[in-house]
């Protein structure tokens, strides 16, 4: 069997002098190898119709972490917490997310891909956790870190929704996680359950209704594949896309 084409979306690193570097971390794309899949870095900058052209023939999406979206992509003012914004970005995965659910084709967002899905299908984001949500736990524990702190530290427990699609998948309904980010869901987008929370009540998992696979985490399973419920997510996704309507 051929092995499905995962598209990972990317981003841009500014290098040494004035070089530019399109980038993502290593560990999402162990990550899709590990689960049986292809990858194919989606890079950013493409007209819409070559972009269009290169996700009909990949069979998932999988949308990476990153900086934040432009707030007003999902009508917020600027504040002063938001940072690293790339429109050419935020553009590349809100069209890539709008036609993968237009044509049922599988999708996992994580961390930031989460947050761009929401916006993407009409939702909204909180521009920081730790100054919106009184009382919300620590989650931007890529912020002011020891160096010895690793992204793989599990750091506050989530609760899955029991018979979501999530919890059959990951096997339990609790597990602890990491948490990279400082933003969250704020209005759901229509057509999406919650299927895990934080213990401050944060969306840390979605899923979109009558849809093949269009799964989310606010957490980052990629740097967690040691943990077998991690693994199950990838294979889920890769599994999906190798099913799919292609
Ligand atoms: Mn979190």
């Amino acid at each position: 069997m051929t092995k499905p084409l995962i598209g990972i979306t990317t981003y841009r690193k500014p290098g040494e002098r004035k070089y530019v570097f399109v980038s993502v971390a290593e560990t999402y794309v162990n990550a899709v190898m590990q689960a049986g899949a292809l990858p194919v870095l989606i890079y950013l900058g493409l007209p819409p119709e070559d972009l269009a052209h290169l996700r009909k023939m990949l069979d998932g999406i999988l949308l990476t972490g990153g900086g934040d979206i432009a707030p007003h992509l999902y009508g917020a003012p600027e504040h002063l917490q938001i940072g690293g914004v790339d429109l050419d970005r935020d553009h590349t995965e809100i069209q890539l997310t709008r036609e993968a659910v237009e044509d049922g084709m599988p999708f996992l967002g994580i961390c930031r891909g989460l947050q761009v899905v929401n916006v993407a299908l009409g939702g909204t984001l909180y521009a920081d956790i730790g100054e919106q949500v009184p009382g919300a736990l620590r989650h931007d524990y890529q912020r002011h870190t020891p160096q010895q702190m690793l992204p793989t530290a599990l750091v506050h427990p989530v609760q899955v929704k029991e018979e979501s699609r999530l919890a059959k998948i990951l096997g339990r309904p609790l597990l602890d996680v990491n948490s990279l980010h400082h933003q969250g869901i704020r209005d759901l987008a229509p057509g999406f359950t919650p299927t895990a929370h934080a213990p401050d009540g944060i969306i840390e998992a979605t899923e979109l209704e009558r849809h093949p696979y269009g799964i989310s985490v606010q957490w980052h399973p990629e740097w967690l594949t040691d943990l077998a419920p991690m693994r199950a997510l990838f294979a889920s996704f890769v599994r999906a896309a190798a099913n799919g309507s292609k």
